[in-house]
């Protein structure tokens, strides 16, 4: 019996460096994690990242046929340089490629670590069973990807699907982008608890989540809701608004088959859908009834390194 194919896949964030053996049918062989941190300085991380791969390089049974590198940051689909890592701003402008080629002699290739999760929540979440499709993760920060036509789609200069940019008020609070009002500033784990912490300190909202103002997290507070309680299920129909004016905006430029939703906070999309629903039945200009096409994701936290696997079996084939 002959070895199936094997590619690393490193996925690379401001907070963890995650890297793994894959093979064809994403099943992960193995696989390490390390901390990356910004106040270690460019050099220190970039030795970590090629060592890493290195290891990787190592536990694999056969040669590895590519490394494929999901990035935290808008990537130059052609040369692999990360346009505009939030979190890991000392690596801007720099690309991975050359240096691990070198050091490890394989090809190399890179894309945004959001858009490989969409490539791996289409490939193996929905078995390539649509055409369109639109990914966004709801983190930390809040991500996209975008199928068409099958392909992962980068946009020229590797700034495609960046919707957690999209303008829901131009005099909202600001972002980390450098905009106001974007859709990151409702929808992201942090902007959640900060809106939930901001209404419970400046009014006499009764909440059980006032004993805890000083631990909140998207997970309490929406158990808080599963709950009965009456200030978190509203603060979720309010999120779930704002969810829904920027998925009607996809809808109506992209039209997708569907838009799968991952990242920490879409465990709570549950509490989000009946808002957001509303939203779209006003928003959106195709009847979609009852039949919204919004959906879970299925991968988890490996949807990156999967992805990153994937984009390395593509171009290799
Ligand atoms: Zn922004």
């Amino acid at each position: 019996m002959s070895l199936s194919r094997v590619a690393i896949a490193m996925d690379i964030g401001g907070t963890n460096l995650r890297y793994a053996v894959v093979d064809e049918n994403a099943k992960i062989l193995a696989k390490g994690v390390q901390q990356t941190s910004e106040s270690d300085g460019k050099e220190a991380v970039i030795e970590r990242i090629l060592d890493s791969a290195k290891l990787a390089v190592s536990w694999a049974e056969t040669k590895p046929i590519a490394i494929g590198l999901a990035l935290a940051s808008p990537v130059d689909p052609v040369t692999g340089v990360m346009q505009m890592p939030p979190n890991i701003l000392s690596l801007k402008g720099y690309s991975l490629n050359n240096d691990l080629h070198e050091s490890t002699g394989l090809p190399i290739f890179a894309a945004n670590d959001a858009t490989l999760a969409a490539l791996s929540e289409y490939k193996f979440g929905l078995q390539n069973a649509v055409s369109n499709m639109v990914y966004l993760t709801l983190s930390t920060g809040v991500g996209g990807g975008q199928i068409i036509d099958g392909k992962i789609h980068n946009g020229s200069r590797g700034f495609a699907a960046e919707w957690g940019h999209l303008t829901l008020d131009f005099n909202g609070n600001p972002c980390n982008c450098g905009s106001t009002g974007c859709f990151e500033t409702y929808c992201s784990g942090p902007s959640i608890v900060r809106l939930a912490k901001e209404i419970l300190s400046e009014t006499s909202t009764k909440s059980t989540l006032t004993q805890h103002l000083n631990n909140l997290t998207p997970l309490n507070i929406a158990s808080a809701a599963r709950q009965g309680d009456r200030f978190s299920i509203e603060l979720w129909d309010r999120i779930g608004s704002y969810l829904g004016v920027a998925l009607s905006v996809i809808l109506n430029t992209l039209d997708p088959d569907v838009i799968v939703i991952g990242g920490g906070v879409s465990s709570a999309l549950d509490l989000m859908m009946k808002a957001a629903r509303q939203e779209i039945k006003v928003r959106a200009l195709y009847p979609y009834d009852n039949d919204i096409p919004v959906v879970s994701a299925k991968l988890g936290d490996d949807a990156g390194l999967i992805g990153a696997a994937a984009l390395a079996f593509d171009n290799i084939n």
